[in-house]
């Protein structure tokens, strides 16, 4: 611990020193409890293992210049929990208690929280599970709330920059009345093979398309797409994407930079006309997009020739960024001081 490089840091587990939990039965919640252990003594039949009665969050702390420590829109990942657990039949943990639990994994992690200098940052995992014994198919009776924290470097190592991603017909990451907007486990594992397949091919990420028609954009893999043109700001209307927490504080962005924005279908041939496009999600803010391949039809939309990030996503990736770190006034009222 005394020697972690802070800005060498990736995107992966580094233990801390305690998590806290909080147990479901007898139909409620109980106290929070704080552990030093990285283990759960969990039933072989619990829900969570067969049934994927599993739902998660994951949110940062961000160390500023002033030396204090901001918790980016808990609240949200609070409310967009408590909808996953309704999407897949699981007690509801109650904000408070929610909130109650991140604030006391980040102070009792404190010296975990990179320096401000390192652009690293504290990535809080909350996490949701069923852990009744249950062989026939039914929701769990008990449940599980753990929230641990671990520290994760600059997702930009080398500078904000594009990447490219692409577009893989054969496979789908969520059914349009299935539970793509939830932020569940059983989605991730449905989109296992296709990231590799990308990842081997030199991508960044798959950009899926709408499963009933594979005519619409629909989400990257584990990030919202926005797409750049006219002065406005488009991001797709589906009744299959997670709903992006980053995503909605961009837009209020950019209507606050006087940009125009639009919430609709997007067909897969406009991207030949935006002028800039991104993805957003928690672990990089921005991930700008350097093309789409559609490895199928073989089409390639190109929104940077230079691999440098268009200027809209710039201002908007430094404006959150600014927010998060508190170099500006949070008016907004996004972030939560530890
Ligand atoms: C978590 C997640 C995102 C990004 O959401 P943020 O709240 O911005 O971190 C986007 N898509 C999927 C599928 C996700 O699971």
């Amino acid at each position: 611990m005394e020697n972690i490089q802070w800005s060498d840091l990736s995107f992966g587990y580094i233990k801390t020193d305690y998590n806290v939990r909080c147990y479901y039965s007898n139909g409620k919640w109980g106290a929070l409890e704080t552990s030093s252990s990285e283990l759960l003594n969990l039933h072989i039949a619990a829900t969570c293992l067969h049934y994927g009665q599993e739902a998660f969050e994951g949110l940062k702390a961000f160390r500023g210049k002033d030396g204090k420590i901001r918790i980016f829109r808990m609240r949200e990942n609070a409310l967009r929990m408590q909808s996953s657990c309704r999407g897949i039949l699981m007690a509801e943990l109650p904000v408070e208690k929610f909130e109650e639990a991140v604030l006391q994994a980040v102070r009792m992690n404190e010296r975990f929280v990179p320096p401000y200098e390192s652009g690293a940052s504290l990535y809080i995992r909350p996490l949701l599970i069923g852990t009744s014994a249950q062989v026939g198919v039914n929701a769990s009776k008990e449940y599980l709330f753990v929230v641990f924290v671990t520290p994760v470097g600059p997702y930009f190592k080398e500078g904000f920059k594009t990447t490219p991603v692409g577009i893989f017909r054969e496979y789908d990451r969520a059914a349009p009345h299935g539970t793509g907007t939830y932020k569940i486990g059983g989605n991730y594992a449905a989109s296992l093979v296709a990231g590799e397949i990308a990842h081997e091919k030199g991508y960044s990420a798959v950009l899926y398309l709408d499963a009933r028609e594979k005519k619409y954009i629909d989400e990257c893999g584990p990030a919202n797409f926005f797409g750049i043109k006219n002065n406005t700001y488009i991001t797709p209307e589906s009744t299959s994407i997670l709903p992006s927490i980053t995503n909605k504080s961009l837009i209020q962005l950019a209507e606050a930079i006087g940009l125009k924005v639009e919430r609709r279908k997007i067909p897969l041939e406009e991207l030949a006309t935006l002028e800039e496009a991104g993805m957003c999600g928690t672990a990089a803010v921005i991930s700008p997009i350097q093309r789409v391949d559609d490895v199928e039809t073989g089409l390639s939309y190109v929104f940077s020739k230079d691999g440098k990030p268009g200027a809209i996503c710039q201002k908007l990736y430094d404006k959150l960024r600014a927010i998060q770190y508190g170099n500006e006034p949070d008016t907004f009222g996004w972030t939560t001081e530890v």
